[in-house]
């Protein structure tokens, strides 16, 4: 680890400005990383705490701009700007809260990951990008090495733990969907949330397909698949088809998060590209997974990842959502991932859907199932589950008090 992951020391500021890449603010993903949504508006990251990039404040939108507008638009470059002269940007609070708490930001990891060479064969170095940049108004003269794309809700699964916004078979169940916290949250277009149907936009694939082709996408380097299902969606393999025609599949890594449902033909043309990672959403085993991924069967998956494991080039890995639904079981799923040689990454926890919530008491019947009539996992016997719960509610002492109950 390099001293980049450290906070930079702001006391005694040096005589001249600090290299970008060490700066407070400069941010590598203005340079090198794009995310277009199902509505084909484009957004600056998955943490940016703002509506889609605007020109002259009106969304752009990949039906009427090509990439490369919407990358060098009047918005991208102030930010660009801003963040080269030092200058915070209220919708990065989430990166600068996590900095000022001491841990390793989004921001700061990338910009580390970029100086280390992630994305970068051409070992551009951060001073270089934006000497650049500021040569041309912040005009960039490439798109960026990496294109995160939604491929829309469309799913055949309508998880505990999910969102109307992400399955399209939640989103048409009334019931499933007024668990959700907010009905209205989530970063999509407000018109496709509030129609409670699936929504599916081929607009941004089409847009790739044809932008791919062009001198101005040479740098791009990795593509990134997101859903509902990715493999569900149609025109997918027809973007991986065109990239294999027109020869970019050798300098394009693919990756694509999915249920794990399908195994589609079309997968075995990914060995023509230069790697491609394969992250499988799997929250729990056996009946805990049929119980959370419903209608999904776990004997299907479990014959999907052997069938995952024989494709060459991919390179797979299991993403687990901590919730209220799995707490009890996860050791189950994680020994059996062990023994098939899959590696298991867990991503916090479930937030969207309060039930599900971690914090949540696990459903009773899984409780039950999981644990010996009245006993806690300590084996302490529990007579009022309920009131251990309130006392876990109740308001803690101040801090000072607190302190004192804990002196001997
Ligand atoms: S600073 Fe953080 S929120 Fe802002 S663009 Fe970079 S990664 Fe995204």
């Amino acid at each position: 680890m390099t001293d980049l992951s450290l906070p930079t020391v702001t006391e005694h500021p040096p005589p001249t400005p600090p290299a970008c890449g060490k700066s407070d603010t400069f941010c590598i993903r203005l340079w090198q990383h794009m995310r277009l949504d199902s509505s084909g508006e484009a957004r600056v990251c998955c943490a940016y705490q703002a509506p889609t990039i605007a020109q002259n404040g009106v969304p752009m939108n990949t039906d009427r701009h090509s990439l490369m507008e919407i990358w060098n638009s009047d918005e991208m470059r102030g930010l660009r700007r801003d963040m080269v002269e030092g200058r915070r940007v209220p919708a990065c609070a989430s990166c600068y809260t996590e900095e000022a708490r001491g841990a390793v930001s989004l921001r700061m990891r990338d910009n580390i990951a970029w100086e280390q060479g992630w994305l970068n064969e051409e070992k551009a170095t951060i001073e270089e990008m934006v000497a650049l940049a500021v040569d041309n108004d912040f005009h960039l003269p490439k798109l960026p090495a990496m294109i995160e794309v939604e491929t829309g809700n469309l799913c055949n699964l309508k998880c505990r733990m999910c969102h109307s916004v992400n399955s399209s078979l939640i989103a048409k169940d009334p019931v499933q969907r007024s668990w959700e916290a907010n009905p209205n949250a989530g970063n999509i277009n407000p018109s496709f949330q509030r129609s409670g149907r699936t929504f599916r936009r081929v607009g941004p694939i089409e847009s790739l397909v044809d932008e791919l082709a062009k001198e101005t996408a040479s740098r791009v380097r990795r593509l990134y698949f997101l859903g509902g299902e990715p493999f569900l969606v149609r025109e997918l393999p027809i973007l991986i088809e065109r990239l294999v025609a027109a020869g970019r599949a050798r300098q394009i890594s693919l990756l694509f998060v999915s249920n794990g449902s399908v195994v589609p033909e079309w997968l075995a043309l990914t060995e023509q590209f230069r790697r491609v990672d394969l992250t499988i959403s799997v929250d729990g085993h056996g009946e805990n997974y049929e119980y959370i991924r419903y209608p999904g069967r776990w004997a299907d998956l479990a014959h999907n990842l052997e069938q995952f494991k024989q494709l060459t080039n991919i390179y797979m890995q299991v993403t687990t959502t901590i919730q209220a639904n799995n707490v009890l079981h996860l050791t189950d799923l994680f020994r059996y991932l062990d023994s098939i040689g899959i590696g298991a990454l867990s991503v916090g926890r479930c937030t969207a859907i309060p039930d599900s919530s971690p914090r949540s008491r696990p459903p009773d019947g899984l409780r039950r199932s999981r644990l010996p009539p009245g006993k806690s996992c300590a084996g302490a016997v529990i007579r009022r589950p309920d009131r251990c719960q309130q006392r876990r509610r109740r308001p803690q002492p101040a801090a000072r008090l607190h302190a004192v109950h804990q002196r001997p």
